[in-house]
């Protein structure tokens, strides 16, 4: 395979910062309270689990290195891949692509939408790592915050959301040759371009393990980069999914700008993009003392809750046939079918699906 001609990027570093300070966000007020639309936002997130959180960043750490340019990466790869397969997927994708003489793999996941299955949304993140001397591709680099942490809450938003019908697109997304200067997401921003593919949104996950004292999070917007034209629409989305961490979680928001991670390709694409990132300062950076131990799994558990929010929000439009009747069914007080929240082809065929659904519960 020959080496891909794509433009190049520094390797980057989240310790240089832009030089706009982050800003705490401002809450709107709680819009959703006691509608079905919330019901399904708090039972779905509270499926997200600590522990394995947890053990998907043990496992990934476990690996001796994730550096790109080791004989270890494309193991990370195939062990991504039985993730999401061991979850039902069946679309499971090795997007190889060549850089620098290196054969390397993005792993991408696709659950299609029910209905509006050309719109898709990307969740991300980098699985490779580096530690101290950036070119040693030998030494133990056990990547535990940056970034198991990211690729942890991607499979397990992953697992949850094999079992929920959802109207739109969404692709799990796990990029290799982050730290060589977003390789792989160069190579995957260039496919989906080149392929006429209607990625609607994308969030990026990056370091979301290591939080500040006051375990803010931070939401990073386009406020400029390259194209000018899609700064509204990640500030409109990065703000849905601020107020849905302060409706659903107590962590405290911060907006901040995007930089130095795999979102810089996509967005000099044009695309909608925002990203999520601790911004915790953790000394522990490309250093091989960056390991599971020292991480904070309670708030990287609200960090997924707020990441499955928002694609709940975006991509539910709203709620599937399957859960309405589960509702009407279940635990929970029988709830009014309003029309305009279901796909048309779902209208007519509400009610026996209900009662099929009843029978192959009782
Ligand atoms: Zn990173």
């Amino acid at each position: 395979m020959p080496d891909i001609e794509l433009e190049t990027y520094p390797p980057p570093d989240k310790r240089s910062r832009p030089d706009v300070p982050s800003i705490a966000f401002k809450s709107a007020g709680r819009k959703w309270a006691g509608a079905p639309i919330d019901q399904l936002i708090k039972d779905t997130i509270a499926l997200v689990s600590q522990s394995n959180l947890s053990q998907w960043v043990h496992d990934l750490s476990a690996f001796h290195t994730r550096h790109t340019q080791s004989i270890y990466i494309n193991q990370v790869a195939t062990w991504l891949f039985d993730q999401f397969k061991s979850f039902g997927y069946t679309d499971i994708m090795l997007h190889q692509y060549s850089r620098n003489g290196y054969q390397l793999k993005n792993v991408v996941c696709t659950k299609y939408g029910t209905s509006n299955a050309n719109q898709i949304m990307i969740l991300c993140g980098h699985y490779d790592c580096i530690m101290e001397q950036p070119n040693d591709t030998n030494a133990r680099a056990p990547g535990a915050d940056d970034n198991a942490t990211g690729i942890a809450v991607i499979l397990e938003l992953a697992r949850i959301l094999a079992h929920i019908d959802l109207k739109n697109t969404v692709q799990f997304v796990a990029f290799s040759g982050e730290e060589q200067g977003y390789w792989g997401s160069t190579a995957y921003a260039d496919y989906i371009q080149s392929n006429h593919i209607n990625l609607h949104h994308l969030i990026n996950m990056d370091m979301v393990g290591y939080p500040p004292p006051n375990l803010a999070i931070t939401v990073e917007q386009d406020t400029g980069n390259v194209v000018p034209d899609n700064n509204q629409l990640s500030q409109e989305l990065a703000k849905v999914m601020a107020q849905l961490a302060t409706d659903y979680t107590n962590l405290p928001v911060l907006i901040g700008e995007i930089y130095g991670s795999d979102y810089m390709p996509f967005e000099a694409r044009g695309y909608v993009v925002i990203g999520v990132y601790d911004d915790g300062n953790n000394p522990n950076y490309h250093r091989s003392s960056d390991t599971p131990d020292t991480l904070n799994y309670a708030y990287m558990a609200n960090v997924a809750r707020i990441a499955l929010a928002t694609i709940l929000h975006e991509t539910a439009a709203w709620i599937s046939v399957r859960d309405l009747a589960a509702r009407c069914l279940g635990k929970f007080p029988p709830l009014s079918v309003r029309q305009d929240v279901l796909g048309d082809s779902h209208q007519i065929s509400l009610r026996k699906r209900l009662e099929e659904i009843l029978q192959s519960c009782s």
